[in-house]
């Protein structure tokens, strides 16, 4: 198997992209649209797209009459549970043009984990696949907060893409790539790639951020980039402005070459990082 390039995104057989909450929540909820056009047009290519969406407790903090982002635990589980149907509805309402029908499927890291489950989760997927469904994946904040936490759901949207074995994982959010240094920081030069195995010494990218909608940063992003890669899919970095330019394989991004043995990749060591170990 030779080993999956940027370019080759736009015929990938099996992509996950993931969209964060500030991309597509508050004044951004217009921006699902745009970001709809771009996964109907892989899917209309033939391409198998599971999206991988947070974004609910953005969506339903309105519903509460809540002017932030909630301090705690059990509001923002409430918000997620207001805003998940109303993030999967604009998902539908922008789908239908296309006639592509979406499938909700809320998961946990540990259902993830736990082999029934697991199982469970895969023949789901691989059916509505098989149907030409469009899967929304979420973490399933009533029962887990990983996600809520730490990252947004850029480690689940890895998760995702080794339980199907995706080939390519896009992960979306407001930056058009990853920098040596944070982008607002002088001396910051963004990186076009990123070698397997590169333990990516030298370069800063802050801790996990936690603003008024969501969590999440390229720490997040470089930590689920690399647990992905050493599966062997490829990982590509950018902006969701740039998600149509991505899935056509365009020269855009941050990209993380995919591990080229895949089955030889450590099942720890290298791929852990601060972050992960933060979810433990
Ligand atoms: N699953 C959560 C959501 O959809 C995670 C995002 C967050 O941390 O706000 O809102």
């Amino acid at each position: 198997m030779t080993a999956l390039h940027r370019g080759d995104i736009r015929t990938a057989r099996r992509v996950v992209v993931k969209v964060g909450s500030s991309s597509i929540s508050g004044e951004n909820a217009e921006r699902i649209g745009p970001i709809v056009v771009a996964l109907a047009a892989a899917h209309g290519r033939g391409t198998e797209v599971v999206l991988v969406s947070s974004g609910a407790i953005a969506t339903g903090m309105p519903f509460l009459l809540l002017d932030e982002r909630p301090s705690d635990l059990a509001t923002q589980q409430a918000a997620a549970a207001v805003g998940q149907n109303v993030l999967i509805y604009r998902y539908q309402e922008a789908l239908r043009p296309f006639r592509i029908v979406a499938g909700q499927v809320l998961l946990t890291a540990g259902d993830l984990e736990n082999p029934m489950h697991r199982s469970n989760a895969r023949r789901a997927m691989e059916r509505l696949l098989g149907l030409r469904i469009l899967p929304i994946v979420n973490e399933n904040d009533t029962v887990a907060t990983h996600e809520i936490r730490f990252g947004d759901n850029d480690r689940l949207a890895a998760l995702v893409g080794q339980l199907i074995g995706a080939d390519a994982l896009i992960l979306l959010s407001d930056i058009d790539c990853l920098y040596t240094r944070p982008p607002d920081e002088p001396g910051a030069v963004p990186i076009d790639e990123v070698a397997y195995g590169d333990d990516m010494h030298g370069f800063e990218f802050g801790s996990v951020v936690v603003n008024s909608v969501g969590t999440g940063g390229a720490a997040t992003k470089v930590s689920a980039a690399r647990l992905a890669a050493a599966s062997g899919i490829g990982v590509l970095v950018t902006s969701a402005d740039l998600v149509a330019a991505a899935l056509e394989g365009d020269e855009v991004g941050t990209w993380f070459r995919p591990n080229p043995l895949p089955s030889a990749a450590p099942a720890t060591g290298p791929i852990r990082t601060a972050v992960d170990t933060l979810g433990g």
